[in-house]
């Protein structure tokens, strides 16, 4: 009697206290609701809804608590696109639970290692984590061809020769294919990708040398900004205008780059506010957007660095604010823009494939010199075995390598 009652009204006992009366009242065991938190891998989204990841918005150099850039955008249609790629943000992109299959678009905003740093890991790491399809890059041209993407990109693909060399013959490398897509830094707001619907806009940011850009997103009826690292510039303000989410970096205030990071003020001043926004930039910036939800990165983001920004910010913007943390979520429809972070689960693994694997390429293995195979210890006696209990489990007839 108790039990079924206990049953019927779970959802009381977890959505009113008063409904537990004295030290007597059963505890509830059912499902609890609306735990203003994402659990990666449970949430569908609506065909009309955008779901943004922030997957790292630290400074250059990552620390546990942020990675450097990196920001996911997934789509209603099932697109999933990567604005820049930096170091660290790899763990926290497996934390998605996205098969690396799906997730085969990036977009560089410039070629400074925190928002390309984990690029190579995530190409050939993904490689043995099931991604098939090639990796699709779009990123800026430089003011000579040395500094652009394309040339960044063949030297990648030079620099890992010994990676590639130790998987091609092993498995299936379809993966490691990169298409490279370079644009004009100079574009100015003008289409580079265009698919299924989802229209990828450029134009110049101004940070440290020619070559830096910022993106547009415009899908469904909404739009996405997301700033590559620059200083306050008009093509922002001009082409974010209203944007639904708008991204921008709000750099480490000045005051802070002294004080926690050892700068020299006349170092904090000009990197603070030259080569970066300072938070009292990005309020003013975020002023003349207006957009429905800015987001400010590319800071410590920590209890006492954050009433800082937070209260530069204010001076001259009050609209929606949020400062990004690694983990923070954003689902955006016309209606509603859900901000939350996301539980992570620290002993994810990657997700297993989705599509039939086709055998290696044996023809691409690259065979080990005499010498170090000579060193060579087989232990058939604790191989074999494993042999045995795969055929066993798997109905297969292996055999060690040598007595075929
Ligand atoms: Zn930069
Ligand atoms: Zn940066």
């Amino acid at each position: 009697m108790a039990v079924a009652a206990l049953t019927v009204d779970i959802d009381v006992h977890f959505n009113d206290v008063s409904a537990q009366s004295g030290t007597s009242a059963p505890s509830p065991t059912g499902v609890a609701k609306n735990l203003e938190v994402y659990y990666p891998g449970t949430e569908a989204l609506d065909p009309d809804e955008m779901r943004i990841v922030a997957l790292g918005t630290g400074m250059p150099s990552p620390r546990p608590k942020q990675a450097a850039a990196c920001f996911l955008v997934e789509l209603g249609n099932g697109d999933k696109f990567f604005f820049d790629i930096g170091a660290g943000c790899h763990e926290r992109i497996a934390a998605q639970k996205i098969p690396y299959d799906f997730i085969d678009k990036v977009f560089i905003s410039h070629l400074h290692v925190d928002h390309y740093g984990d690029l190579a890991s995530f190409w050939l790491g993904g490689t043995t984590m099931n991604r098939l399809t090639p990796l699709r890059i779009w990123g800026p041209s430089g003011h000579t061809p040395e500094y652009g993407t394309a040339y960044a990109m063949a030297r990648m693909q030079e620099m890992y020769v010994w990676d590639i060399g130790t998987r091609a013959g092993f498995i299936d490398f379809r993966g490691g294919q990169l298409e490279i897509n370079e644009f004009p830094y100079e574009t100015d707001n003008e289409a580079i990708f265009e698919e299924n619907g989802v229209v990828i806009k450029s134009f110049p940011a101004i940070h440290a040398i020619d070559g830096s850009v910022s993106f547009i997103l415009e899908w469904n009826d909404l739009t996405f900004v997301y700033g590559g690292d620059t200083a306050p510039n008009k093509w922002y303000i001009e082409y974010a205008k209203g944007a639904d989410v708008a991204i921008h970096e709000s750099f480490l205030d000045p005051t802070l780059l002294v004080s926690k990071q050892g700068f020299a003020p006349l170092e904090a001043l000009n990197v603070g506010t030259v080569a970066h926004t300072s938070p009292a930039q990005f309020g003013k910036v975020m002023s003349l957007v207006k957009p429905r939800l800015a987001v400010g990165y590319h800071f410590q983001n920590d209890f006492d660095t954050e009433p800082v920004a937070r209260k530069e910010i204010r001076k001259t913007y009050d609209g929606e604010l949020a400062l990004a943390q690694d983990y923070m979520v954003f689902n955006v429809t016309k209606d509603e823009i859900r901000v939350r972070m996301s539980a992570i689960d620290e002993d994810i693994f990657p997700s297993p494939p989705l599509k039939p694997k086709n055998a290696p390429d044996v023809s691409k293995m690259i065979p080990m010199s005499d010498f170090v195979r000579s060193g060579h210890l087989t232990f058939p006696e604790v191989v074999q075995p494993i042999y045995d209990n795969i055929n066993e489990i798997y109905g297969t007839d292996y055999k060690l390598p040598g007595e075929d």
